[in-house]
C-alpha cells in the first residue's frame, strides 16, 4: 500500500528522506500500513540486469524487527488520532537499524546461527556517502551463541505475546 513516501523517483534521485516514516495513506488517513504491508519507494541497492535480462532490484528487509517498530509507530499514531491529534509519532527504514538472526541448527550443543547487525536498514548516502551505511555497527557473525540467542529470543517472544505475567517489562 501506498504510504507517506517519496515514490515515483530514479534510484540516483532517491534520498533517505523518501523512506516513509508514519505510515499513513496519504489518500486514506485513517489508513497504515505496517510491516511488510506498506510499499518500499524504492529498491535499497543499485538496480541492475544481468546478461540474461533479468532486472534484480532489491527490496528493502522487511524482517521482523523492523514491523515491530513500524507496528509501535503506527499504534502510537493511531492513538494520536484517537485523542484529536495529528500522528506525531515516526521512524523510516532509513533511521532504523536492523538485527536478524537466521537459525542455522537450535541445538544447545552444536547449534548456530548467523547474526546481521545493519544500520541503517535502508541507505541514507546523505550521513555515510561511502555505503550509505554506518559500518562500525554492521555486522555478521555465525556461530552457536547465535543459537542460543535466537532461542531466547523466541522464548521471550511467545512469552510476551501470551500476555503472562510481566510480559511488558519484556523489550521488543
Ligand atoms: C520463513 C521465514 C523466516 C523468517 N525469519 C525471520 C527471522 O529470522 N528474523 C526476522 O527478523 N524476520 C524473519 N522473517 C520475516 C518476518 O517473519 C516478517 O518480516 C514479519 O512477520 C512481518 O510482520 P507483519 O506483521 O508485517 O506481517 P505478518 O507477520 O505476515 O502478519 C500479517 C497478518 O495478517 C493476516 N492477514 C492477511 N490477510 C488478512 C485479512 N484479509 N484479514 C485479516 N488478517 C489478514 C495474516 O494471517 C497474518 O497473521 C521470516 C519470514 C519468513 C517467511
Amino acid at each position: 500500500m501506498l504510504v507517506d513516501g517519496g515514490y515515483g523517483k530514479q534510484w540516483n534521485e532517491m534520498k533517505a528522506s523518501d523512506w516513509p516514516s508514519t505510515y499513513q495513506s496519504p489518500f486514506y488517513p485513517n489508513i497504515f500500513a505496517a510491516g511488510i504491508a506498506f510499499a518500499p519507494p524504492g529498491s535499497i541497492s543499485k538496480p541492475h540486469v544481468t546478461k540474461n535480462g533479468t532486472v534484480i532490484t532489491a527490496t528493502a528487509p522487511r524482517t521482523g524487527m523492523a514491523a515491530g517498530i513500524i507496528g509501535r509507530v503506527v499504534a502510537f499514531n493511531i492513538i494520536d488520532m484517537i485523542e484529536g491529534k495529528a500522528p506525531s509519532h515516526y521512524e523510516s527504514m532509513s533511521e532504523m537499524p536492523g538485527a536478524c538472526i537466521a537459525s542455522l541448527g537450535k541445538s544447545i550443543w552444536n547449534g548456530s546461527a548467523s547474526t546481521i547487525l545493519m544500520y541503517p536498514v535502508a541507505p541514507d548516502y546523505e550521513k555515510y556517502p561511502e555505503y550509505g551505511r554506518d559500518l562500525k555497527v554492521c555486522d555478521l557473525e555465525v556461530g552457536l551463541a547465535g543459537a542460543w540467542i535466537k532461542r531466547s529470543l523466541h522464548t521471550a517472544f511467545l512469552y510476551k505475546m501470551k500476555g503472562n505475567l510481566g510480559w511488558s517489562m519484556i523489550p521488543e
